[in-house]
């Protein structure tokens, strides 16, 4: 799993697998509950670290059909609408849950719809950062999605979520609970100005850039903001800055994010999150709680 996630570590699955559409989705999802194997949506893979044990499971990936954008009653040529907005006026957009994030952000922008901007440099799929109510410079996929089209755990159901239905958190959504699968995302956009949009997502990816160690290979924040406090500050004030164990390293631009420095194997990554647990808690007494998802 280290060819299909940002990290570059960790072991097999038993299975990946990557279907094309709902049809053969339900189907993978049903035989895999008929015979009791182990299942896991995967989207970027850029929030995921598999063990190097590996995962007895098959992953599943949504393929190019889960890629589609489209405006809600508008016309389009070549996919882009025919219509010109009126600045405030306001937009459905759906959006397959495999699209990346930083396409989706550039389809909003080229059309001038607003709300987006904050998560163009987020590396994640739609329907992972549903799953895990991402956020970036003060904006929140909670704060954008209307509902979410899904197909249950088992492949029997689907069913369209509504906004309150997805008991949305910091980081967290009621997906990360109840196992169903995002296969489009509804998202409500306002109309604005294309440049204005052009230039918040130029600052924004120009911040990340510049603070955050996007050379390396990680999944972003390695653990979630505990109340009060702020993770990397935290590790920072514990002396932990550049702290390395194999080839993960806790990076010296940004301490809030581990790194695969150099070959790192899952192992080394897992024993970092343990040591910086451990010491920030002996010296502060937060427990910091990682916002990877750990698999295996
Ligand atoms: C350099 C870097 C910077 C980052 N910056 C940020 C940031 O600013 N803000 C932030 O919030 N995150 C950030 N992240 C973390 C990550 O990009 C987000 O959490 C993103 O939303 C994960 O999306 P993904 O498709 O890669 O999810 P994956 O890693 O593939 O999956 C994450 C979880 O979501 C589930 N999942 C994925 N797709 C679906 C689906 N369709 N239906 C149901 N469940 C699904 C998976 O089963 C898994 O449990 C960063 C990561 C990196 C590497």
């Amino acid at each position: 799993m280290s060819k299909h996630t940002s990290f570059r570590a960790g072991g097999s699955a038993l299975a990946l697998i990557e279907v094309e559409n709902m049809k053969q989705l339900m189907e993978v999802l049903r035989f895999a509950d008929e015979e009791r194997i182990p299942h896991l949506l995967l989207g970027n893979g850029s929030n995921t670290l598999f063990r190097d044990s590996g995962y007895e499971g098959l992953v599943i990936k949504l393929g190019c059909s889960f890629g589609h954008m489209s405006i809600e009653n508008e016309d389009t040529i070549n996919g882009r609408s025919v219509k010109k907005k009126s600045k405030g006026e306001k937009f459905i957009v759906h959006c397959g849950a495999s699209m990346l994030l930083s396409t989706a952000a550039a389809f909003m922008r080229d059309e001038g719809l607003t709300g987006l901007e904050f998560a163009s440099g987020i590396p994640g799929s739609i329907g992972g950062a549903v799953f895990m109510n991402a956020g970036a410079y003060g904006g929140e996929m909670k704060d954008i999605v209307r509902g979410v089209q899904a197909v249950s755990p088992d492949g029997r159901r689907t069913k369209v979520f509504s906004h309150d239905e997805l008991d949305f958190g910091y980081r967290h959504s009621a997906l990360q609970d109840n196992g169903w699968i995002a296969t489009k995302v509804m998202l409500d956009m306002t109309a604005g100005d294309k440049s204005d949009i052009a230039a918040v997502m130029k600052d924004l990816n120009a911040r990340r850039n510049a603070k955050q160690p996007v050379n390396y290979p990680s999944a972003g924040s390695t653990f979630k903001r505990p109340e009060g406090y702020f993770a990397g500050k935290l590790i920072e004030d514990a002396g932990l800055r550049g702290l390395t164990v194999g080839g993960a390293q806790v990076s010296t631009l940004h301490s809030g994010f581990i790194i695969n420095k150099e070959g790192a194997t899952a192992t080394d990554i897992l024993q970092l999150i343990s040591l910086v647990q451990n010491t920030v808690y002996d010296k502060f007494g937060v427990m910091l709680e990682p916002e990877v998802r750990i698999i295996g």
